[in-house]
């Protein structure tokens, strides 16, 4: 189970790339996000609705004490963050585990996330995204293999194309 903690979301202002660490952690791999920080219902509802119909068993949950969830959570903790390890020197070692807690920030993190983290891993050392570190963490996790996953249950389903945007739709067929 990879399980993703999105730390000290802000209502609103945060709405946008909470969305997209939600849609990402999904898309690319993960079993479920915890959102932390101010509760934000039109999050949850989205993500679930974009879940439900796209398939696969991805759940996202509220949780306001993150330190609960990362004190009881069973696994390993790797903390993303631009001041850690190099991911490419550390990813072998993580992969090495079956229940990771993916955790990405916010503005700041508080220090006590950097102490209680099993790593502390940066995707280069330069600031950019929780978006794409978490991508370019679940890639390396996953080792390509995320690409590939099906999603059972789908009501829509992508068909690649060269050119074209094709999809079949269960709904659209039943009626
Ligand atoms: N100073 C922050 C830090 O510690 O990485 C950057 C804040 S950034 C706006 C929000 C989140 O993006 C961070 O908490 C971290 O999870 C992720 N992030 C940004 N740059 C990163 C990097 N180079 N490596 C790993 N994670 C990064």
């Amino acid at each position: 189970m990879l399980t993703v903690l999105r730390l000290g979301h802000r209502h609103v202002r945060d709405a946008r790339i909470t969305t997209h660490v939600c849609l990402t952690a999904r898309a690319l791999g993960a079993d479920n996000v915890i959102l932390s920080g101010e509760k934000d219902d039109k999050i949850l509802g989205s993500v679930r609705d974009i879940a439900s119909r796209f398939g696969g068993t991805f759940k996202i949950s509220y949780e306001k004490n993150w330190k609960k969830v990362i004190r009881e959570f069973p696994g390993k903790k790797a903390h993303l963050t631009m001041y850690g390890m190099p991911i490419q020197k550390k990813i072998n070692s993580i992969k090495k585990h079956k229940d990771i807690l993916v955790i990405v920030g916010g503005e700041k993190v508080p220090w006590a996330v950097y102490e209680a983290a099993d790593y502390n891993i940066s995707v280069g050392n330069q600031p950019h995204s929780e978006v794409a570190a978490l991508a370019i963490f679940l890639h390396d996790y996953f080792g390509g293999k995320e690409l590939s996953r099906e999603f059972a249950g789908a009501d829509l389903n992508v068909i690649p194309q060269e050119l074209g945007k094709k999809t079949n739709s269960r709904i659209s067929e039943i009626r």
